[in-house]
């Protein structure tokens, strides 16, 4: 199976921010391993005592909240923020990250959360679609960060359940999204990353941490499928999706 960790960064309610961001990793159930061993170094290294403790949230680091007050030097913190998010480079295998960035006008009267969650599930329906064709008959499961503060996910996951024909063209689905406590699964910290960095990129125009990462969205045969940017000055985007359409 093919599992899909997503997480969200930026409030909607909130009108001094512009844009609202749902992103997050996927990959197959036997590279999950992987990837948590290497978050799970890295706490590690950072924290010898207590690593199991450390959890990986991206404005954490980057403000110095919590145990990150401990570590005085804001780029020593912004290298962690890198390296966390360069360990997707252990993966084997067929993985990708999806994300979606939606300027909140663009899409008004719609809900930017409904948006969102509608183009990930599609955008991974397809990814699944396409393994099918290739001979890989995988299912998908969506898994979410319970705490989001964004609590109209955690309702739209429930009408994936209840109000089917909206996501009628999603055959490849297994279940309905779950959601799990982000400190029970490093996969869930390393989707507020990618969601961090594409805030941080498209939010704030500081793309130190999306240029590890801007590659790795899923695409084939040189288009982008797995990052959605919908804004209204598409032709000033140099980004990975305005790049290729
Ligand atoms: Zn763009």
């Amino acid at each position: 199976m093919f599992l899909l960790y997503l997480d969200d960064a930026g409030s909607v309610g909130s009108v001094t921010e512009k844009n609202f961001v749902l992103s997050g990793i996927c990959l197959f159930e036997r590279q999950v391993y992987h990837l948590n061993k290497a978050l799970d170094e890295l706490a590690c290294e950072i924290h010898p005592s207590e690593p199991s403790k450390l959890e990986f949230h991206g404005s954490h680091i980057h403000a110095g909240k919590g145990f990150w007050r401990s570590i005085k030097d804001k780029n020593r913190r912004r290298t962690i923020i890198r390296h966390a998010l360069a360990k997707c480079r252990v993966l084997q295998g067929n993985w990708a990250l999806f994300g979606v960035v939606v300027e909140k006008a663009n899409v008004s009267p719609e809900d930017p959360i409904e948006f969102a969650f509608e183009q990930i599930c599609t955008r991974f329906d397809a990814f699944l679609r396409r393994e099918y064709r290739n001979g890989n008959n995988q299912r998908g499961l969506m898994i979410l960060d319970k705490s989001t503060r964004e609590t109209r996910l955690q309702t739209l996951a429930t009408d994936f359940r209840t109000d089917g024909h909206r996501y009628g063209v999603l055959r490849n689905l297994a279940d309905v999204p779950m959601f799990v406590d982000s400190e029970a699964t490093r996969l869930i910290q390393f989707a507020d990353l990618v969601s961090y960095a594409l805030w941080q990129n498209y939010e704030r125009g500081d793309g130190e941490f999306f240029n590890v990462i801007s590659d790795s969205f899923d695409r084939e045969g040189g288009v982008v499928h797995g990052l959605l940017h919908r804004h209204s000055e598409r032709s000033e985007c140099s980004c990975p999706y305005c790049e290729t359409r």
